[in-house]
Order: structure tokens, then sequence, then C-alpha cells
């Protein structure tokens, strides 16, 4: 059995195929092309579709598709409720266009629920039964796994970690609060503090030996630990993934990470709760669509 998953991104979409027949499933081939948003949801779900009638050509017998979106979605209806970055994408459909055009059973979720499930199965949170996914980039999004599934709550709303207040009138965030988690540690937080053009460049400064640049990911790092142990006071999770851009800041960020979570946390066997960075790389989105594609595919069986 092979799944498509696709992870629809603000510049590319990226594509992987699954072979899910072994019992560690394994990427059989994987690839990305430009998403032009600006093209509007039904000619970017066409060219998707298009791509994926190549794949099932080259790379079947495929059975399912899953798709990563960036945004908040209404899953019983298979739409999204609208993507931060993509204009005209309010309330689109999704699954049926995409059933309709491909002749497959597809499976929606967000992307970074998609992320912590690939991440759960196949990289950085294997063999954990509780398990929290971050994924830092320009956004914040987040998962969450008890007792070995990916919680999905009310329209799979669970794990929109990047919301949580951090300071009560706090600079305001892309969702309409203020001092949300993203809005004080995602990308262009981290790039507007250091007075840089992207968070890569901060990181960059920060290892060159950047006072300021270092200063800057400290401060983020701290944030994003106070955001972990609220997380963790919640879920008691035995790890907690971080993916994402910023991610790759590493130990610049985790270790300022980990000690605010100590700070604050002292209900819990801190010893049993590893913060870690995820393992997958970019491709996390896409295999998680795949997994999640699949479950679409048993559904429908
Ligand atoms: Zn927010």
């Amino acid at each position: 059995v092979r799944a498509l998953g696709i992870d629809v991104g603000g510049t590319s979409v990226k594509w992987v195929v699954l072979d899910l027949t072994s019992a560690t499933p394994a990427a059989v081939a994987d690839g990305s092309f430009e998403t032009r948003v600006e093209l509007g949801p039904a000619a970017v779900l066409e060219r998707i579709a298009a791509v994926g009638h190549e794949l099932i050509a080259e790379h079947g017998p495929i059975t399912c598709v899953g798709t990563g979106v960036p945004g908040p979605l209404d899953l019983e209806r298979g739409r999204t409720i609208f993507l931060g970055n993509f204009p005209g994408w309010e309330d689109a459909p999704v699954v049926e266009p995409l059933e309709r055009m491909l002749g497959l059973p597809v499976g929606l979720i967000n992307d970074a629920r998609a992320f912590t499930l690939a991440e759960l199965t196949l990289g950085a949170g294997r063999g954990s039964r509780t398990m929290v996914g971050l994924t830092i980039g320009t956004g914040i999004g987040g998962g969450v796994v008890v007792d070995g599934q990916l919680l999905l709550g009310m329209n799979g709303t669970i794990g929109e970690l990047g919301h949580q207040a951090i300071i009560p009138d706090g600079p305001p965030c892309g969702c309409g609060s203020h001092g949300c988690l993203e809005a004080l540690a995602a990308g262009p937080a981290i790039a507007r503090a250091a007075g840089m053009a992207t968070p890569e460049e901060v990181v960059d400064a920060a290892r060159g030996g950047d006072r300021r640049a270092g200063a800057v990911l400290e401060q983020a790092g701290t944030y994003l630990g106070i955001g972990i142990a609220n997380v963790v006071l919640a879920v008691g999770p035995e790890r907690v993934v971080i993916g994402g851009g910023v991610a790759e800041a590493g130990e610049l960020i985790l270790r300022p990470a980990r000690d605010e979570l100590a700070r604050r946390v002292t209900v819990m066997p801190l010893e049993r709760i590893a913060v870690v960075r995820a393992e997958l790389g970019t491709g996390a989105g896409a295999i998680g669509a795949a997994l999640w594609g699949a479950r679409a595919g048993e559904r429908e069986a």
C-alpha cells in the first residue's frame, strides 16, 4: 500500500510517496514544486492533482492521499476556514475537488498536526506514548499525542500552541490577540528583535559571537520555555519535539527553553520529559500528511 502525502506551504508544495507495507513506512520518492498561492485555491488544487496523476503513474499503485495545509480547517466538510498567508482561501473546499480529480480518498489535516504525526511515527517522537510537537517557522503550530493517538478535539483544533498567551499585554499577533508565543518566538519576531532580515541571519550572527543576536535567541528560548511549561503541565508528555526553521538554532534556543521549563515545572518528573529537535527535516509535513491519508483510505475501505 502506498500513500501520497502533500504539504501545501506558502511558497512550495512538498510531496512524498510513502510505502506503508512494512512495519516502518518508508519514502519511495519525494519532491516539491512552487505553490503559486496567488492563483487561488481551485487552480492550486488543479496543479496538485496534475502532479498527483504523474506520481500515481510513476510510483503507483497509490491508494490514498493526505493533504496538509497551514491553517484551521473544517474537518467535517473537508474545507479550509482560512489560511493566514493565502488570500482567497477562506472556506475553500479541498477534499471534494481533490477526490474528484484524483479518484482516491483524500484526508485533510493541519500542517503542524501532520508534522507531529510524522515525528511520532518516524522521527524524534518514535517510541513515545505521549508527545507534544511544536513547529516554529513563520508561525508556531503544534500537535498533541496522548496514549499514542494524535488528538484532534473539536474540528481538529487541538494543538494551536502558538497562540497561548505568554505576556498578557505583549505585542499583537496575527491571530488578533496579544502576547502570543508566536508573536514572541516565531521567525519574524526573532528577526525583528535582532534588527535583521531573517531568523537564519540571527542564528548565523549568534554563532559568530554577535551578543545582541545571542541575547535575542536566549529571550525567544525563554518565551518558548514558558510555552512548553504550560503545555507540559496540561499534557504530561514524555517528549517535546521542536521542528521548523527556527529549530535550526539548536541549543541556542533549546537550552534557555529547557532552563525555563525547569524553573516553572516543579510538579512533574522533569528527568522523564525530553525536549528534543525534530529529525525529519522539512519533509515532515508531507510524511505526516501521507500517514493521515492512509487513515482516510482505511475509513473508505
Ligand atoms: Zn496569536
